[in-house]
């Protein structure tokens, strides 16, 4: 008999499990709300309603007079908590039954399921943290790799926010400053706002803009990875390279031209980095309708991803598949890896390369520090992480990038101070939806429903 309510209630008491669900030592029920304290206070045994902030209490979860399991209890109060609203954590034994019976009970006592993210959307909504930091609690559960577990600590702690916060400062003064050109053109005093102070403050704002989204690059890196796809024509060795890499027998080797039809995946670490690695299907001129579909496909993927690793066969002359590779991927970040080095060099490129011979491993630890060099991840490895990760982010930022252009084109054609204002305000409201000064409700639904239950 739980009901659930919909929407959001800000006055509502909320619950959920926080911890993941199955068997494990403990399980923590997360409270928050006015009466966090209360409801949890009513099915337990001991009397926590005059209890100090941020402290723990031993006692047993109680339905009537049954005992449902031996807890500790944190009792945290407003405002000093993640919500800011008053939160109580119940440390019960993990398991299904005994986790799902305590919440059930809170439940049952006044307060109602919480919504995905809705404990982070309420430290959002009572200025706790603000949009880019709520981003990167979820950023920093569903860290897999160490660097990416940096960056999102570091935009956390609200390095990345402030840099928008900077921007949009700025922004603010140009507007305050032609507002009083404009409310009051007698007084003598004031700064008269010209066109070449806003073309001068514009400027700088595209340079810092073009600034942060050159180094989003990096951060998307952390976040994703680098997709990676081998790319080249049957039986050069694109599979080896893939088992070698990872490790591990998960592409199918074999010397029958075309075996690799359907696309195989693996992931590796480098320093941190995470390389998405697709091996694709060998591309060839043919007739076969099969291994066509698989050719397209291969070659499908080129666009989408961050770095090609061509690969030819050094004991065959280029033919004219290899040089519709190469040109298809002229334009991409690429590493031409030339294998089977051990048998006679048909080969010459007149590009740098990397040789290789995958059945004794040579040449892979030279690919690994082509792929560091040409990402840079030593030195992304050695930054603060201040790195911009979001694609929403990155494209409100495009979007602002190119009303910055607009203004400055409009600049070059003298429009006036004032028909220029309203440009630089929706640069200012667009930096203010980033860091959530100004918020939409359905792009924050949809944004927190993307968190885990409990968070
Ligand atoms: P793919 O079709 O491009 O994925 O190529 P595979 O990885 O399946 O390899 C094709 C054949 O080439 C297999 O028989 C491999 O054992 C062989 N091969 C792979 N790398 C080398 C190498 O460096 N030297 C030699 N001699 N043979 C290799």
């Amino acid at each position: 008999d739980i009901i659930l309510l919909e929407g959001d209630i800000m006055e509502d008491t909320i619950a959920a499990i926080s911890t993941s669900l199955g068997v494990g030592a403990v399980s923590i029920i997360r409270v928050s709300g006015e009466d966090a304290i209360r409801v949890v206070d009513k099915i337990f045994d001991k009397n926590i309603l005059n209890a100090q902030s941020h402290t723990i209490h031993y006692g047993h979860i109680i339905d009537n007079n049954d005992v449902i399991d031996e807890v500790l209890v944190s009792v945290m109060k407003s405002p000093k908590t993640f919500t800011r609203e008053n939160i109580v954590e119940v440390n019960c034994h993990g398991g299904i039954a005994t986790t799902n019976k305590v919440l059930e009970l809170i439940l049952r006592n006044g307060a109602r399921l919480a919504l995905p993210g809705e404990f982070t959307k309420r430290a959002f909504l009572n200025g706790r943290i603000d949009l880019i930091e709520a981003e990167s609690v979820m950023d920093l559960i569903n860290a897999k790799t160490e660097s990416s577990r940096k960056m999102a600590m570091s935009n956390l702690s609200g390095k990345v926010s402030n840099m928008i916060r900077e921007l949009r400062n700025k922004m603010l003064d140009i507007i305050s400053n032609i507002e009083v050109n404009i409310d009051y053109p007698e007084y003598e005093d004031i700064l008269v706002v010209t066109n070449d102070m806003i073309e001068e403050s514009v400027s700088n704002l595209k340079n810092q803009l073009g600034k942060i989204l050159k180094e989003a690059e990096n951060g998307k890196i952390i976040k994703e990875g680098i997709k990676t796809l081998i790319i080249g024509r049957p039986n050069v060795g694109k599979s080896s390279i893939l088992n070698k890499l990872i490790d591990e027998d998960k592409a199918i080797v074999t010397d029958i031209e075309g075996t690799t039809r359907d696309i195989v995946e693996g992931n590796i670490t480098i320093d941190g980095i995470l390389l998405n690695i697709i091996d694709t299907a060998g591309v060839r001129e043919t007739s076969n309708i099969v291994e066509k579909i698989g050719v397209d496909k291969s070659l499908s993927l080129i666009n989408d991803a961050d770095l090609i690793i061509l690969v030819l066969n050094n004991n065959e002359c280029l033919n004219k598949d290899d040089l519709m590779l190469l040109e298809s991927t002229k334009n991409k970040k690429r590493i031409i890896f030339i294998n089977k080095c051990d048998l006679e060099s048909k080969v010459s490129i007149d590009e740098e390369v990397v040789y290789g011979n995958t059945i004794t491993n040579d040449g892979l630890d030279n690919l690994k520090s082509k792929i560091k060099e040409l990402f840079n991840i030593d030195g992304i490895i050695k930054s603060d992480m201040n790195y911009l990760s979001s694609a929403t982010h990155i494209s409100t930022l495009k979007e602002c990038l190119k009303i910055v252009d607009d203004i400055l084109i409009a600049l070059e054609n003298n429009l006036t101070v004032d028909m220029l204002e309203i440009d630089i305000k929706k640069i200012w409201e667009l930096l203010g939806n980033l860091i959530g000064d100004s918020y939409d409700e359905e792009l924050l639904d949809n944004l927190f429903s993307k968190f885990c239950l409990g968070k």
